[in-house]
């Protein structure tokens, strides 16, 4: 038997874990943000049509540069946030926001260059980071989460990272940044600034989109999903805008034809639909509301969310209530700062059986 050890891996990926939230099958899953809302059977019929339309096409290679898709997602911005006035050139697509972040590091990191974040934050930016070869630099959050400008333009002033990652709502604290601190990092950050906007779409009325600030911001890059608010996680699409000469930098180091033909047919249809898919939001950011006042009725501390998930604490042994709760079917998230547990906001039947299962494991441990 071979062993990874008897591998010529390289040497800064010895030791290091593959990523890993649980996939199990349990009743509730509230471990990994998903829109709990699956498609209705009139869009899963036009699906399974533009699949079909692609489907006599497949011996040829896809349209390498997206460029249809690229306009809905410009034309779906647009209509997001008024004002953006994003052409096609300004909005790149990849396969999850994942390999977005992946060619930003390829284009503006590696050996001997650095990013830095502000932690507790979305854990693959560090991953995706150190495997590029990039070095990580960790600037911490504030007590309450959020950024605090002038401890941020510290941090950029200290370290003079190549690019740095600002989450916003952020994951796994729900926390949605003001665009005063997002300015104050573009202000003094001498390289690119990355707005992880996975979560933007459930965002509280009175907070805004980085979008907004790309106008005179050419360093600036907003990313964004469809595996969240989209309810699309299964096609894996993410995207980003940004000055479209950060586009012309991210096909330097793209794969030829890296977003297949069924891709960009399944999320030309879903932005079609978007009015449905995105038609549970509201409800979802309801239900996320009402899951904070139930938490903090409990007597809990909870992070206000911008998001689709909530964190809560504090627990001596979080793991324990975790275990307690994936006894009685409902999985979540073992994340974030270590006496805090992150759950996603379900249906309102997932969320009962939270509330219940999330009661039974306190008393339990008493
Ligand atoms: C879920 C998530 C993503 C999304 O990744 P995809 O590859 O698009 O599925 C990106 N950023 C953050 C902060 C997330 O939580």
């Amino acid at each position: 038997m071979t062993s990874l050890g008897d591998l010529p891996l390289r040497d800064d990926l010895r030791g290091r874990e593959p990523y890993g939230a649980p996939q199990l099958d349990v009743p509730c899953a509230l471990n990994t943000n998903e829109n709990p809302y699956p498609p209705s059977e009139r869009l899963v019929k036009a699906l399974g049509e533009a699949v079909m339309d692609v489907a006599g096409t497949l011996n040829r290679y896809p349209d390498r540069d997206v460029l249809a898709l690229r306009d809905d997602l410009a034309a779906f911005l647009n209509a997001d946030t008024p004002g953006a006035g994003l052409t096609t050139g300004h909005v790149w697509a990849a396969n999850g926001s994942n390999e977005i972040i992946q060619q930003i590091l390829q284009a503006f990191g590696g050996t001997g260059r650095t990013a830095l974040g502000f932690e507790p934050s979305y854990s693959m930016h560090p991953i995706i980071t150190g495997v590029s070869g990039t070095r990580w630099v960790n600037a911490f959050r504030d007590e309450d989460f959020g950024i605090d400008p002038a401890r941020a333009i510290a941090a950029v002033a200290e370290h003079r990272p190549d690019i740095v990652f600002l989450t916003s709502p952020n994951n796994p604290t729900g926390t949605a940044l003001p665009l005063p601190a997002i300015e104050a990092v573009l202000d003094v950050a001498p390289g690119m600034v990355v707005v992880d906007e996975a979560y933007a779409e459930f965002r509280r009325e009175e907070t805004p989109s980085a979008l907004t600030l790309l106008d005179g911001h050419p360093r600036l890059i907003v990313t964004r999903t469809m595996s969240k608010a989209f309810a699309m996680a299964g096609t894996r699409l993410g995207y980003l805008a940004a000055d479209p000469a950060v586009v012309e930098a991210l096909l330097l180091v793209r794969l030829p034809y890296h977003l297949s033909a069924v891709t960009q047919a399944v999320a030309r249809t879903a932005l079609a639909h978007g009015e449905e898919l995105l038609g549970g939001v509201e409800a979802l950011r309801r239900e996320r509301d009402d899951l904070v006042a139930w938490l903090r009725g409990e007597g809990l501390r909870v992070a206000d969310s911008d998001a689709n998930f909530v964190l809560f604490g504090t627990f001596p042994d979080r793991r324990r209530v975790w275990e307690a709760l994936l006894a009685r079917g409902v999985l979540i998230r073992e994340v974030g700062p270590p006496e805090w547990l992150r759950v996603s906001v379900g249906t309102p039947a997932e969320m009962a059986a939270f509330r219940t299962a999330l009661k039974e494991a306190l008393e339990e441990s008493l």
